[in-house]
């Protein structure tokens, strides 16, 4: 192990080795082969990393390695790390396969000491910029290092000092410090240090390096950033590399400065830069917004020569990357450095504008820019936004940082939002601080919107909230917060915890006040990124819709057809009475009654809904519920009862609740998920689903002879046995031609069966000689093939989830170890048996983007989904066509 490669000279990367090197480390190896100002440096490889945390200990040969690039570096820059007369002084940053920003640690200013201090005073002449320098690598090494050991060493500590001393000299900001000060201050740091641990301060700058790398090494398993890695999907083995670099400052006066800025808008996707950036300031101060920074258009006034260099590297990066690129700079002693460039994070409604954009740009191919939006950026590109936006009584502006608006009542730490908030009491908060940090955003996630009063577009809030959609004010400069007291106050107004606020992170305002919300409408690039998904896909994408509105509904967001109209859902509303009427009933004939009366009302239904749909196929769903779902809640009548066995025995009244509850009672079955539903239902009790058939061959005769086009199916749900589809299949086949012949004309329909029961998958040939079509119900497959109940396993999948039982819920994304492999057989033998077979899904799964991959792969023709998850699928189902894999020959 010990003569294996650890460290990379950034002239030996390149921006293909992220698994290697990091997302960063490769960037900045690429930019250095471009010829681009980088800092010379080097890469400690994430191999190492996993050395690190497999054993707890460097590898073997790794500091001889880093102390032999360091040489490299020293030679690049002229300087010696350690050197009293001209000191190299490095930065240590973490930089994983994937960008994690603010999630592990970072050491600056490293290789100063009591005596190469003096060196970097005489080599700048600013005595006071030293000293600062040095504070902040004796207050950075004690947080990031050592505090673990020590907690005494955190960060705020020394920040508690440096208040002490500014207010000693009457400074307000940290700039207002004098060399003197700063000097007196490092000595009280150390002073400080030495209390806590006993030790001096580490003066040899080997040691600082070697115990700062190891801390980087070490905070890629810190808590913060394996929720983040959680959350985000990233796997936890990857391991960060460790990027040793030349310090280059942004705080040596005027003339220097540092900043972020994109190649396009993140927040709109427009092709201009954007970003930010503070002159006479560190990285640090921006990206933690600790000051408000100016806009990086301003730049082009203050520094045109600079903005223009920093322009053509911008675009010069896009083109190379091709994509969209955030780009680190720092301005020292007016020379620019690139300190880092990686694919910008945007908006949703920025992804797909870029995406369509770059792809009309001839930059990126279209097929490229399908693959460049994801499925759940679509989701969050129709970002909520104020109802009326004149009723806004604003009370504050701050910066625009992440789109959409939100309302929610004020609280004021990440806790209480996590407590209160999504995943918690399900309440709608807004989370409202100075500014937010990642040990935060567990918050923010619970959160509808976040509010800080300091901080920039490309503070930690900002990034956060725009990766996650969270609709996020920043900078709000007016706003005070008062985090003790739980509140905030604007002038003379105070909002305490709890009252309600809403935000708009379009435009950065804040007000007062629960305002209303809605969805927002699709943009043009966002119906071209569905024509060229559409250009892409192979799977048909259908709805599953139950009402004209929601057939509408699904037109309009692209569907194809319905997959799943659940006719249970036309028994409720004001036709309960008529349901129970014939549930209940004492005999056929009485239960014929009550089924007259319904069938008019269903084939209204039906002829609305194969209207809106305009001869698209609509699959029917056979009534599937057990029957007591339709009748009032058996708790309730016994109350009711009881009480008036008391209140007014002997009456009508009690009678009739007696008798329902009889009925109740004697319906109730142990397990009914498992019980008397689906097909089982009309093989017991044909009459429903005679008059089903009747209603829906009726409605598409009708529309018929009008000189419409209808496609109807009609589905039994539930089957399990080849012989429950025939029996069903007879009786309905008849009602259907006795129904045309009574109406005088003929449809095409087809007949066909749900697979939700396992043994359905077992014996799909027998059952596929007798369908036309078959439609995966994945939430019964699921519940059935885990034998888990969809109602009740809440209670506990999160545990299973969490403790890595199962890799995904379920419920949410196809198992496609298990469920899947039914499914897959299922199809195989399906299509051998009946070659003309319509394959389809129709459980939530259909809606999903993995699941849409996973029914692409194996073939299916067509997923059915909730209306407005229809754009997600057409992506999802595009992106798996581009991806290849599971092409079907038809
Ligand atoms: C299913 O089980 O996947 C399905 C679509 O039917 P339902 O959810 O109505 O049981
Ligand atoms: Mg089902």
């Amino acid at each position: 192990m010990a003569d294996r490669k650890w460290v990379y000279l950034f002239e030996e990367g390149d921006k293909d080795q992220k698994d290697l090197l990091g997302g960063k480390g490769a960037n900045l190896a690429e930019m250095t082969n471009l010829g681009l100002p980088v800092p010379p440096g080097f890469i400690i490889t994430t191999e190492a990393c996993n050395v690190y945390s497999a054993t707890g200990k460097l590898p073997p040969g790794l500091m001889k390695q880093v102390e032999a690039a360091l040489r490299g570096v020293e030679e690049k820059t002229g300087k010696k790390f350690g050197d009293p007369a001209n000191p190299l002084l490095v930065s240590v940053r973490s930089g994983a396969k994937f960008s994690m920003p603010g999630m592990m640690d970072t050491v600056l200013n490293l290789g100063l000491n009591n005596v190469t201090i003096r060196g970097l005073v005489a080599g700048t002449g600013n005595e006071r910029f030293a000293y600062d320098a040095y504070r902040r690598l004796v207050m950075m090494f004690s947080d990031i290092v050592l505090s673990s050991d020590y907690p005494g060493l955190k960060k705020d500590n020394f920040e508690h000092i440096f208040d002490e001393l500014k207010r000693r000299v009457g400074a307000k900001q940290d700039t207002e410090v004098g060399a003197a000060d700063l000097k007196d201050l490092v000595g009280r740091f150390k002073t400080y240090f030495k209390r806590q641990t006993g030790y001096d301060f580490p003066e040899e700058p080997q040691q600082q390096l070697r115990l700062a790398i190891e801390a980087v090494l070490k905070s890629w398993n810190n808590p913060r950033a394996i929720t983040y890695r959680t959350v985000e999907k990233i796997p936890h083995d990857l391991g960060t590399a460790v990027n040793v670099q030349t310090m280059v400052f942004g705080n040596m006066g005027e003339d220097s400065g540092t900043g972020v800025a994109f190649t396009r808008d993140a927040a709109t996707g427009e092709a201009e830069l954007y970003g930010e950036y503070l002159m006479n300031a560190q990285g640090e101060d921006v990206v933690a917004g600790v000051r408000t920074p100016m806009p990086i258009a301003h730049l082009q006034k203050q520094n045109p020569k600079i903005y223009k260099q920093f322009e053509a590297i911008a675009r010069r990066l896009e083109k190379h990357y091709r994509d969209m690129q955030d780009i680190e700079f720092t301005i020292e002693r007016g020379k620019l450095f690139i300190l880092q460039c990686r694919n910008g994070k945007r908006t949703p409604a920025a992804a797909i504008k870029i995406a369509v954009d770059q792809a009309n740009e001839k930059l990126i191919t279209w097929q490229e820019a399908v693959l460049r939006v994801q499925p759940s950026q679509l989701e969050n590109a129709m970002h909520p936004r104020l109802k009326d936006q004149s009723k806004a009584k604003v009370i504050a502006k701050g910066l625009n940082a992440g789109p959409g608006a939100a309302a929610g009542m004020a609280v004021f730490d990440a806790d209480t939002a996590a407590r209160l908030g999504k995943g918690g009491r399900g309440e709608q908060v807004v989370l409202v601080s100075a500014e937010t940090t990642p040990d935060d955003i567990h918050g923010m996630l619970a959160s509808q919107g976040v509010l800080t009063s300091r901080g920039g577009r490309t503070s930690h809030a900002a990034l956060v909230a725009r990766q996650f959609g969270i609709p996020t004010v920043c900078g709000v400069g007016d706003v005070s917060i008062d985090a003790a007291k739980r509140q905030f106050s604007v002038g003379d107004l105070t909002v305490k915890e709890g009252d309600w606020v809403t935000i708009d992170g379009t435009t950065g305002i804040v007000c007062r006040g629960h305002l209303a919300i809605e969805k927002s409408t699709v943009t043009p690039e966002f119906a071209v990124l569905m024509e060229w998904a559409d250009r892409a896909r192979r799977l048909m994408v259908w709805a599953n819709a139950d009402t004209p509105e929601q057939a509408a509904e699904a037109v309009r967001n692209g569907a194809q057809g319905i997959g799943l109209c659940r006719t249970e859902h036309m028994f409720l509303g004001e036709r309960v009475p008529i349901v129970q009427r014939m549930i209940l009933a004492k005999d056929d004939k009485a239960r014929q009654k009550a089924l007259d009366q319904l069938l008019p009302l269903q084939r209204t239904d039906f002829v609305g809904i194969f209207k809106a749909m305009e001869g698209r196929p609509v699959v029917v769903r056979l009534i599937d519920p057990p029957l007591h779902e339709f009748l009032p809640n058996h708790a309730e009548v016994m109350r009711e009862v009881y009480a008036l066995r008391i209140m007014d025995p002997g009456s009508k009244k009690l009678a009739k609740a007696e008798q329902l509850l009889h009925a109740i009672e004697q319906m109730h079955e142990a397990n009914p998920m498992l019980g008397l539903r689906g097909c089982r239902l009309s093989i017991v009790f044909p009459q429903i689903v005679v008059m089903q058939v009747s209603a829906i061959i009726g409605a598409a005769c009708d529309l018929v002879k009008a000189g419409n086009k209808v496609d109807p199916k009609i589905m039994i749900p539930l089957v399990g046995h080849v012989h429950e589809l025939t029996a069903l299949r007879g009786q309905l086949d008849q009602v259907a031609k006795d129904t045309m012949k009574a109406a005088g004309v003929k449809v095409n329909y087809k007949f066909g069966t749900m697979i939700e029961i396992p043994r359905a998958c077992l014996v799909a040939d027998d059952i596929a000689r007798e369908a036309e079509f078959f439609s995966f119900g994945t939430n019964d497959l699921t519940q059935m093939t885990f034998g888990i109940s969809r109602d009740d396993a809440g209670g506990f999948l999160p545990t299973y989830i969490e403790k890595g039982i199962y890799k995904q819920d379920p419920t949410v994304s196809i198992d496609e170890e298990g469920v899947g492999k039914l499914m897959r057989m299922c199809v195989t033998d399906a299509r051998e048996a009946n070659a003309k077979i319509e394959l389809g899904i129709c459980g939530e799964h259909g809606g999903d983007p993995d699941s849409v991959k996973f029914c692409h792969r194996i073939g299916l023709d067509y997923v059915s989904c909730s209306p407005k998850r229809i754009p997600v699928a057409r992506l999802a189902a595009a992106q798996a066509a581009l991806t290849g894999g599971g092409f079907r020959d038809k």
